[in-house]
């Protein structure tokens, strides 16, 4: 398989932008290599600038539910294209997005849209410290909500720790307003309650983390989540920017039932162009600007293409209910990858919500981000290339989730799982 077009790109790219990127994620870097640049995708398959076509498993990091070009999503954005493709002022697609939101996600009476995951977040974390009066920030180690100053923060050991920023240009007055927990730690979090519970203006939590590879909150864990944060009277925020409308329509707090008090959403609500949203109970989001006083604003938010296509995919996946068909394929997915590595002696363990899943090559389960740490990302990084060799676009990096599409068929599956089998022969 030749990368030759791909890698001349990457090096006129890397002349223009930091790293050849612009987002660092692309750039390989955690499996070395050299990033591979893509001229066009269809349903399940991405073509190289080289024309070679791969199964896609990244999905642009989660949007494309619906697989690429999808035809209800492509027409919508073809429609919506000659009538302005912004105004700056509101329009009635805005309101039925808004209400597509406020139907499926349990916790939300009403929304503010944005632009990008990280708007969602950062707004929400400003929100919950306008409306309760307090500072502190409680995040977990191993998420990831976007590049927020205060949320880009190290992660801390298994104790409560005020953090240090872990980016440069991160001041320590900034990142020193967050506390930074341990993942399904329910103990942990309780006793951060006890001694910094009044200060505490929110927890921002992945209900299902996927920023560490997937990981499962434990019942107890989210259950806490849950209920010291009422008795403090801190806001918990669910950042579902992946898991919403993916591993259920209303997100992990459907399949949970626990509501949380502020959502933030993003990838799939923009049908692959760029959408974020919070929101949450009425009395809580009336606190934003105009109707209230935390300021929030963006020249593009509720852009008509980006609602276009949002609402084109959410209704798609309200009418057609895919998720039970998603699982379906996923389970026989992690069962093949099981297989696979059992077959060829490699110890693994499998992180699996619905339509995302990471194959962890671990030797115990992964739980946190101190146990996702120890997998060992050298073979990870050869059963990458090995894929890409046979076809199959897995993410570049041990600590992302794949995703599944409605676009993947039982022969994309097929096709994976043998070319699992022969990379993962090859591993040791
Ligand atoms: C992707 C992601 C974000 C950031 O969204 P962007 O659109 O990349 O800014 C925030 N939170 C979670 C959980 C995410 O997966």
């Amino acid at each position: 398989m030749s990368h030759e077009k791909s890698h001349a790109a990457f090096e006129r790219a890397k002349r223009l932008m930091p790293g050849g990127v612009n987002s660092p994620a692309r750039a390989f870097g955690a499996v070395g290599g050299e990033p591979i640049f893509f001229d066009r995708a269809e349903g399940a398959y991405l073509f190289d600038i080289d024309g070679n076509r791969y199964i896609d498993y990244v999905l642009s990091w989660g949007p494309m539910v619906l697989g690429h070009g999808h035809p209800k999503v492509v027409e919508a954005i073809g429609q919506a294209i000659p009538r302005g493709t912004s105004f700056g002022a509101p329009t009635e697609a805005e309101n039925i997005l808004a209400q597509l939101v406020i139907d499926a996600v349990p916790s939300v009476d009403k929304v503010r849209l944005v632009s990008s995951g990280t708007e969602a977040t950062m707004s929400a974390i400003r929100l919950a410290r306008g409306f309760t009066g307090r500072d502190v920030i409680v995040k977990f180690a191993g998420n990831y909500h976007g590049h927020v100053d205060s949320l880009l923060v190290a992660a801390g050991s298994s104790a409560a720790t005020l953090s240090v920023p872990n980016s440069p240009g991160v001041t320590s007055g900034t990142s020193g307003d967050t506390l930074v927990l341990k993942y399904n730690d329910a103990e942990g979090l309780e006793a951060a309650f006890a001694e910094h519970g009044r200060h505490i203006a929110g927890v921002i939590v992945e209900p299902v983390a996927g920023n560490m590879g997937c990981v499962k909150a434990s019942i107890d864990f989210r259950e806490t989540l849950r209920e010291v944060t009422r008795e403090h009277g801190a806001l918990l925020i669910f950042d579902e920017v992946m898991t919403g409308f993916r591993v259920a329509y209303g997100g992990a707090q459907e399949l949970y039932g626990i509501t949380p008090d502020l959502t933030t959403l993003g990838k799939i609500l923009g049908g692959g162009l760029p959408m974020g949203a919070y929101g949450g109970r009425a009395e809580i989001m009336d606190c934003v600007l105009p109707a209230g006083e935390v300021f929030q604003a963006g020249t593009l938010s509720g852009n008509p293409l980006a609602a276009a296509a949002g609402i084109a995919t959410l209704e798609v996946l309200r009418d057609t209910n895919p998720y039970e068909e998603l699982e379906r394929l996923s389970t026989r997915l992690a069962v093949g990858l099981e297989e696979a590595a059992t077959a060829a002696g490699v110890p693994f363990s499998i992180g699996w919500f619905g339509a995302m899943m990471t194959f962890f090559f671990s030797t115990e389960s992964v739980t946190d981000w101190d146990t996702a740490s120890r997998c060992n990302t050298d073979r990870y990084a050869r059963y990458f290339w090995g894929l890409i060799e046979r076809g199959v676009y897995m993410p570049c990096s041990q600590y992302e989730a794949l995703f599944l599409s409605t676009a993947h068929t039982d022969d994309n599956i097929d096709a994976t799982i043998a070319a699992a089998h022969e990379v993962m022969a090859d591993l040791e």
